[in-house]
């Protein structure tokens, strides 16, 4: 009888007359209808149907390829089908699309054999099959280049040091413990300056390109980097999407352990040797890649506006299920339960699914500089580095939504259901998520983290000092096997997770876009005093 009091209440607060001045102040009325929500998310789930077509039927969507441009449209016209107002495409250069339709990769000498391979994203293919024996030939910085100089022409070159096998003691599946997520609660003091991991990534793609011209001087035929995962997990990760600054020649990724077969048998003198086949495409019509925004307009626009979102493309092997079908679903699934409640919210809330997050954030990154605010980078930072600059150049310049944006969450840590929230190290706002999460207490999704979460598309919100979050996740087979690689398909998606991470998303967003007052946020970031040898302070990673 309690439960059908209170369903009855829920229901009645679905209707569109729900309150929403500013005089209700924190009141019943504005909370979520918390088992109206559960009720739309459980028995009416489009969750799962959602991930199945952007896996099974469209499958990967590397920024600016056909899969991408087709999840752009079938993205926005759900949007615009659901009822959803100003569904739009905000587009950004980005540069070359790029696909790939077969590849092919076989020993032919010492003895036939299949080997398991992907292509690496932005390199030209083969134009027919490649044979000729390999070399083994570590480059692994631009000084190891003299060693190999006149030694590629016409080689199949192996460019990576062979790693040795791992041994598998991790679990490849889990969930947090109830220890892990109390840890969690830990707090380290900013050190001004940590180390956001940029830096090597930079280098890494300054020396792709080194290593790319190097290769086609010596007259290499192909080049072939080893897997960073075992058991025959594939990745074809790579740079050169800049027009102009596409690999010149055809690279592959190998499985493993067949990288490790083929080094032994060089080194044993066996001479092995490769026939190499990929047919690779580039995508020139359109230069842009484009985010999809859409919103549930709120009843007081001076009020402001909350955002959620989810980056819509991938890389290009597997489907780009957990990474990040599965956060692109919860996100478009919550837009769903809220408008098939007929929830009108006080401020506006908005859901975006962004564009070239795997290359740099290009989609949030974009958002944040038109409308949240600026930074003015060194002139003196290339083009297409400036992104990586972009988050320690001082000042900040607000821009328009700077004061009426009150929150950013984001979803990007796989299929595993919510267990609560990082606050990225904002405190003001632990006591408002503590409260909005305890009805989930039940769903395991109540731990709030003073943590900062790894650098996805809240990243940007947060460098200039937006509210901006990610939740914590439980982790399953994300980074044991799915993420980025062959095997990231509809298989390791969990309904019943999606199905609880779309109630929890749903619920706090009516939360903060009900709420009194915009989420409390840290000062406008100014440029940290770097610590000096005197007084040293423990040296970190941002990002953990
Ligand atoms: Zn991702």
């Amino acid at each position: 009888m309690m439960r059908f009091v209170f369903l009855a209440t829920a229901v009645a607060l679905a209707h569109p007359v729900l309150p929403a001045a500013a005089s209700e102040a924190d009141g019943a009325a504005n909370h979520a209808p918390l088992d109206a929500i559960v009720d739309e998310a459980s028995n009416r789930s489009e969750v799962m149907r959602i991930a199945q077509y952007l896996t099974d039927v469209i499958g990967a969507r590397l920024t600016n390829s056909p899969g991408m441009r087709a999840a752009e449209d079938w993205t926005a016209g759900k949007f615009r089908q659901w009822g959803m107002e100003n569904v739009r495409k905000e587009g950004v250069e980005f540069g070359r699309g790029w696909s790939n339709s077969s590849v092919g990769a076989r020993m032919v000498t010492p003895r036939r054999l299949q080997l398991t391979a992907a292509p690496l994203a932005w390199t030209p293919g083969t134009g027919g099959p490649v044979t000729a024996p390999v070399v083994v030939a570590p480059l692994l910085d631009e000084q190891s280049f003299a060693s190999y100089r006149g030694k590629l022409k016409g080689r199949i070159v192996l460019v990576s040091g062979p790693r040795q096998i791992e041994d598998a003691i991790a679990p490849a599946f889990r969930r947090w413990t109830d220890e892990e997520l109390a840890k969690r609660g830990e707090y380290d003091l900013p050190n001004g300056g940590e180390d956001d991991g940029s830096a090597s990534l930079v280098r890494r793609i300054v020396f792709a390109s080194a290593r790319d011209a190097f290769l086609k001087e010596e007259g290499a035929l192909a080049f072939v980097s080893m897997s960073g995962r075992d058991n025959k997990l594939v990745h074809g990760q790579y740079s050169g999407f800049e027009i102009g600054k596409t690999p010149a020649v055809p690279g592959f990724e190998l499985a493993a352990e067949d990288y490790r077969r083929l080094v032994r048998l060089a080194n044993m003198g066996a001479s092995p040797t490769l026939e190499l086949e990929s047919k690779n495409a580039y995508h020139d019509e359109d230069g842009k890649t484009y985010s999809i925004l859409a919103d549930i307009p709120g009843a007081n626009p001076r009020d402001g506006y909350i955002l959620a979102g989810a980056h819509l493309d991938s890389w290009a092997v597997g489907d780009g299920a957990a990474d990040n079908a599965a956060g692109v679903a919860v996100v478009m699934e919550a837009a769903r339960i809220i408008k098939a409640l007929n929830i009108r919210p006080r401020r506006t809330i908005r859901f975006a699914l962004w564009a070239g997050e795997e290359q740099g954030l290009f989609g949030s990154l974009h958002y944040v500089e038109t409308y949240v605010a600026t930074r003015t980078v060194d002139p003196a930072v290339p083009a297409g580095l400036r992104r990586y600059a972009w988050a320690k150049s001082y000042p900040v310049i607000p821009g328009r939504d700077y004061r009426t944006l009150s929150v950013y969450f984001n979803m990007d840590n796989g299929s595993g259901r919510i267990r609560g929230i990082n606050t990225q190290g904002n405190l003001g706002v632990v006591p408002l998520f503590r409260k909005w999460l305890a009805p989930f207490e039940a769903m395991g999704a109540s731990t709030v983290s003073a943590r900062r979460s790894p650098a996805t598309d809240h990243f940007f919100f947060d460098a200039v000092g937006i509210p901006a979050f990610q939740f914590i996740q439980d982790p399953l087979d994300y980074a044991s096997t799915v993420h980025h690689t062959d095997a990231d398909t509809y298989d390791h998606l969990k309904s019943e997770d999606l199905r609880q991470s779309a109630i929890v998303l749903a619920s706090i967003l009516v939360e903060a876009a009900n709420a009194p007052d915009l989420l409390p946020r840290v000062p406008l970031p100014t440029a940290p005093r770097a610590p000096d040898g005197q007084y040293p302070y423990p040296e970190r990673r941002a990002n953990r």
